[in-house]
């Protein structure tokens, strides 16, 4: 069966490793195998309001450098449908009738959500667009009828509402809403790449990342001063591979042909990582090997991103295009949702 996909990334930043290792990775999967019937990106500026209030022009500014970061990374803008969500307003209209399908201690019960307003402090002052961003989110993902959400894994509690909000709509009114499947990365390390710092997820609002867009200099300096393990200290010390940074990048991006190229005296990440064990390999070492591997990744993507730069009026063509075609695409969904729910007034005047 063909699908249709759909995946979103909020414009609080340009994107990083850990939006390469599983949204960005998925969707170019995706577009080389071709086997689907629509393909859509959609850039979440009123999701990265829901945070940024007073910070719009981060969120404005950064629409432009997310759509360069994806298409730098390998998106085809012949292929992916890349838009922006405010250019739907019909978005906040399915919202406003989602929100009388959920309940507040549903919305609190969202572990993403938890440890997001942790994050931002937000414990005694929670704006409630953030408390409902979720609600928000699965009108973007159910306007659109997709099939498959490619994501990360803190993305699962989102879609798992989406289901529920689609499962609640389809019964009380009437079954216009197909059930959307998260295709999220098997490994954790690749769904949730952790943060330079160790910490549990790289995160833009949380300035622990490696950019798409930086350059070689930038990168190695900032693999060079990446958490490892605090107890090895000597190169001869055993060291721990669990909970070390360069370790996890290396789970999610060494392919077994980067031993050969750039360290050829080990032949597989199970191998470095006995050495690390046991002793007598420093992180030095291996983190030279990883900012080996990374510079291949990101080499290409900054060339591409230079070509960009040059053509950003069509990028915002490109946009607003796409923004007008997923519009259609809403309006008739919003006409479908009026006849389910019964507020299609229209048919009195014709009677
Ligand atoms: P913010 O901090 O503003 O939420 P973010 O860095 O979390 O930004 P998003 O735009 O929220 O980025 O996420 C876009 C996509 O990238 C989602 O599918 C999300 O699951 C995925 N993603 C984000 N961070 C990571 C990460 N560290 N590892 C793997 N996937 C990630
Ligand atoms: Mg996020």
């Amino acid at each position: 069966m063909a699908e249709t996909i759909l995946t979103g990334i909020r414009p609080t930043g340009n994107l990083h490793l850990g939006h390469y290792s599983s949204a960005i990775r998925l969707l170019l999967d995706i577009q080389e195998k071709g086997d689907y019937d629509n393909f859509y990106v959609m850039i979440a500026d009123t999701q990265a309001l829901t945070d940024n209030a007073k910070n719009v022009d981060k969120v404005k500014n950064s629409v432009v450098q997310v759509a360069i970061d994806l298409l730098s990374a390998g998106l085809d803008p012949k292929k992916a449908t890349i838009f922006i969500q405010s250019e739907v307003p019909e978005l906040f209209e399915m919202t406003g009738y989602f929100m009388n399908l959920v309940t507040l201690s549903r919305l609190k019960r969202n572990p993403t959500i938890k440890e997001e307003i942790k994050q931002r402090g937000y414990e005694t002052s929670l704006p409630v667009g953030f408390l409902t961003y979720p609600i928000s989110q699965a009108a973007d993902i159910l306007l659109f009828s997709p099939t498959i959400i490619p994501a990360g894994d803190d993305q699962a509690p989102m879609i798992e509402q989406a289901r529920e909000i689609a499962h609640s709509f389809n019964t009380q009114y009437a079954p216009i809403f197909k059930m959307p499947k998260g295709m999220i990365p098997e490994s954790k390390v690749v769904a949730r790449l952790p943060g330079l710092d160790g910490k549990l997820k790289m995160s833009k609002s949380l300035g622990n990342c490696i950019y798409l867009y930086e350059d070689e200099a930038a990168v190695k300096q900032k693999i060079m001063n990446a958490y490892t393990d605090p107890s090895h200290i000597k190169v001869s010390d055993p060291g721990k591979v669990e909970g070390n940074t360069v370790f996890a990048y290396l789970d999610a991006f060494c392919k077994p042909e980067h031993f050969e190229k750039y360290l050829p005296e080990y032949k597989s990440l199970d191998e470095l990582k006995a050495h690390y064990r046991r002793g007598g390999l420093g992180d030095v070492k291996v983190k030279l090997f990883l900012n080996n591997i990374i510079n291949e990744i990101l080499t290409p993507i900054r060339a591409k991103r230079k070509e960009l730069e040059n053509n950003i009026d069509d990028i915002y063509k490109m946009l607003f295009e796409n923004g007008k075609k997923m519009r259609k695409i809403a309006d008739k969904k919003i006409a479908e949702m009026h006849d389910a729910i019964g507020i299609n007034y229209q048919k009195f005047l014709n009677k």
